[in-house]
């Protein structure tokens, strides 16, 4: 066989390197390789032209016989790698996981064998084969190792924890010894699989109590039973709206509705018609775990057709997954951000339900947007995209103003529910009055006294964990901050710690003031913790529940939390802002928000933008129901257009307004940003590394820089931080820097295109 100079890359920061590999191996399937500190897989992405300089080595073995990613999915990463400038094997372990191995000794329907074929060096024959697999013209059956057995598919398997374990066998022990290196969780198909474990040893493991099976869906729709396929009749807009919606043909609809008004309706209609016409839906939402309604549904309407993707899948379940659309097994896909990559294909609809929610944007390398990569998705595959939103982002309304999308408008909402009435309690005046700084004025205490009196339930929302915010000494000023960070510490009183919301640093509060050893320690501002405390007292009667990410560490107590408020446990719910999403809780008739200023003094240009939506958002939570609701919102400066407008719900108004200051400004959608950021062990050397990209930066035409400048926290575990803003008047001005000025791989400065956050 000719072994020919080939370029790989590997999914670490390291710039691609030339291996030897058999000549005729297409760009795009995985190999083997040997690094200096073992083994590694890498993606080929051509021959090298060049002579060589130094003696090459061969690569170790050809993982895949072809590509297996459909065509479009592979021109989706090259689109992603080139804009967000990351390299294409970093990009596909989002789509197909590292443990994914194809079985070469399956045969074509001819009777040739992948291995033989390929010890014959006939690349070009297994290409086109490939070609034909991803057309399903060609089975392959058993190229990926997914021998289904009954049931066993979507049945999960769970350690269970015992406090006394069971007397087991040798060959329950590998079973058990399997579960545990995998987390404690996977498919009974995995598990017999590598095993070998027979279904009557699992059954006996079971009636031991040491696991426990759950068909996996039901775990996801826990509330089927409710019988939730009663298909509503759409009213006209949403009739319209569907019908708005072209089978065919590449187009971007902006689906702006209110609160309840029943954008999901237009979904599953959309949806029926481009299963029905054999196409595939690929449906993203922002967080699995708020969404067992939605898969419910899903799952009654199209039975069997789901699959689900989110992070807290493990390897062998997600690994389940793509083989399952691989093999083209689901014609729906459920998924948060990672899922735009799903490796499905012929495409007939793309679904961004919540399109603002900034959970799309990854905050770690790579850092893309799925929404903005499911609109490339859906012009690739040539089909429609429906953007969702209550309160769409800036950048979506301002394409929907300009005509670049099509705007479809849901404005009523089903008979009996009505916006609730909003009350504004201003802090300043309750300050003055009461001499003293105000937690619950007095709105929301008879209000919250009222809710309690006819059985139904409140709901009171400050964006702060912890017990108190910070500890200040009184003797000399100052606070008590995280050795690490430049942060403040915060005290938890469920644990008696001062915790660090940055890097986890814990330490028990000292008597005494670190700095002057005075004993005149004290805390400042409250967070849930202590909201929950002073509820408590002062309505001993209720049944309080705090959800934050302190009281939801372990999983499945976030799910079990709002099915106990949903099912009327539950008088007062308090808890951060992952209370204000998606939840329907038909007691819910009072919303308290504590301090709708705190998401205004982030240093943002979408800080309003962020604090009209979390309003918004909250605000539809109250009486979505029979009953109607109220929300009391405190402030100390109600007349701040997010919070004014918030307050007659007027998004289309708040929405002239900001984009106005964001054309002023020269913010996005008006320009595009690329944030570079660098760490080091010292400020001088986070600074010095970007002052040289600015140096290069400095030749491209048509670019706004501003910075170096401290990062907004400038110290995060030991390591100084700084930022460099580059503004362009189009998108194309960015990827003309980010190409004249690349990064090395590896690097102390990474950049961020499209950045969300500047934390
Ligand atoms: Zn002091
Ligand atoms: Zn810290």
């Amino acid at each position: 066989m000719n072994l020919v100079p080939t370029r790989i890359e590997l999914a670490r920061p390291l710039p691609p390197l030339t291996y030897l590999a058999p000549e005729g191996l297409p760009p795009g399937v995985r190999v083997r390789v040997r690094l200096r500190n073992g083994a590694a897989v890498g993606l080929v992405l051509g021959r090298d032209g060049a002579p060589p300089k130094v003696q090459l080595r061969p690569i170790e073995s050809v993982v895949d016989p072809f590509p297996l990613l459909p065509q479009k999915l592979r021109e989706l990463l090259a689109f992603a790698a080139d804009y967000y400038a990351v390299g294409l094997a970093q990009l596909l372990p989002l789509c197909l996981p590292p443990v994914l191995v194809p079985n070469w000794e399956v045969e074509t329907k001819h009777g040739l064998r992948l291995s033989d074929l390929r010890d014959q060096g006939r690349w070009d024959d297994l290409a086109a084969l490939g070609e034909a697999w991803h057309r399903g013209e060609e089975g392959l059956r058993g190229l990926l190792h997914r021998r289904d057995r009954r049931g066993a598919g979507l049945t999960e398997i769970c350690r269970t924890e015992l406090p006394n374990p069971a007397k087991v066998t040798a060959t329950q022990a590998k079973a058990l010894l399997a579960l545990e290196e995998a987390g404690g969780r996977m498919l009974e198909a995995d598990l017999r699989d590598l095993t070998g474990t027979s279904a009557a040893v699992l059954a006996t493991l079971e009636a031991k109590g040491l696991i426990q099976r759950t068909r996996r869906l039901d775990l996801l729709s826990q509330r089927r039973e409710e019988g939730i396929d009663h298909r509503v009749a759409l009213n006209a807009e949403q009739l319209a709206a569907s019908a708005a919606v072209a089978d065919r043909g590449f187009g971007v609809h902006l689906l702006y509705g209110v609160t309840g008004s029943g954008k999901t309706e237009v979904y599953l209609e959309v949806a029926e018609r481009v299963l029905a016409a054999g196409r595939r839906v690929l449906w993203l939402v922002p967080e699995i775990g708020l969404t067992p309604r939605l898969l419910a549904r899903l799952e009654a309407r199209f039975p069997g057709q789901v699959a689900v993707g989110h992070a807290g899948l493990s390897a062998t379940e997600k690994q389940a997954d793509v083989v399952r659309l691989l093999q083209n097994g689901a014609p729906i896909f459920v998924g948060v951000r990672n899922a735009v990559l799903a490796p499905l294909r012929d495409i007939g609809l793309i679904i961004v339900d919540e399109e603002q929610e900034g959970s799309y944007k990854s905050e770690e390398h790579p850092r893309i947007h799925a929404r903005d990569l499911a609109i490339k998705r859906a012009q690739l595959e040539d089909c429609p995209i429906i953007l969702g939103s209550a309160t769409p982002s800036l950048e979506s309304w301002h394409a929907a103003s300009a005509a670049r999308y099509k705007l479809l408008k849901l404005t009523q909402r089903p008979l009996g529910i009505q916006l609730p009435e909003v009350q504004v309690a201003d802090l300043r005046d309750a300050h003055r009055e009461q001499r003293k700084r105000v937690v619950f004025s007095k709105a929301l205490l008879a209000g919250m006294a009222e809710v309690l009196a006819r059985g139904e339930q409140a709901m009171l929302l400050l964006n702060r964990r912890g017990f108190e915010n910070f500890w200040m000494c009184r003797a000399c000023g100052k606070t008590l901050d995280c050795p690490h960070c430049a942060v403040s510490l915060t005290y938890h009183k469920g644990s008696y710690r001062l915790r660090c919301h940055m890097c986890g640093f814990e330490a028990v509060p000292p008597e005494v003031c670190p700095h002057c050893a005075a004993a005149h320690l004290r805390g400042v501002g409250e967070g849930t913790e202590q909201i929950e405390d002073q509820v408590a007292a002062l309505f001993p009667k209720a049944r309080i529940l705090r959800l934050d990410r302190d009281t939801t560490t372990r999983k499945g107590s976030l799910e079990a939390g709002l099915l106990a408020a949903e099912q009327g446990h539950v008088d007062i719910l308090v808890g951060t802002q992952m209370l204000a999403k998606g939840h329907n809780f038909p007691k819910l008739t009072l919303v308290g928000i504590l301090n709708a200023d705190q998401g205004l003094r982030m240093p943002d240009f979408r800080a309003g933008e962020r604090t009209f939506q979390l309003l918004t958002q909250v605000a539809g939570r109250a009486g979505r129901a029979e009953h109607a609701g109220r929300v009391v919102l405190q402030t100390y400066s109600p007349d701040h257009p997010a919070i004014a407008f918030a307050l007659r719900q007027d998004f289309e108004g708040f929405a002239a307004q900001e984009l106005t200051y964001r054309e002023t400004l020269a913010y996005p959608p008006f320009t595009a940003l690329a944030l570079y950021r660098s760490e080091g062990d010292s400020p001088e050397a986070a600074q010095q590394a970007l002052a040289a990209q600015k140096a290069r930066l400095a030749a491209v035409p048509g670019l706004h820089l501003l910075g170096p400048l401290e990062a907004p926290v400038p110290k995060v575990r030991d390591r100084y931080r700084m930022h460099l803003l580059v503004k362009a008047r189009q998108r194309g001005g960015i990827s003309s820097a980010l190409h004249a000025a690349p990064l090395a791989p590896g690097g102390a400065v990474v950049v961020d295109r499209d950045p969300l956050h500047f934390g």
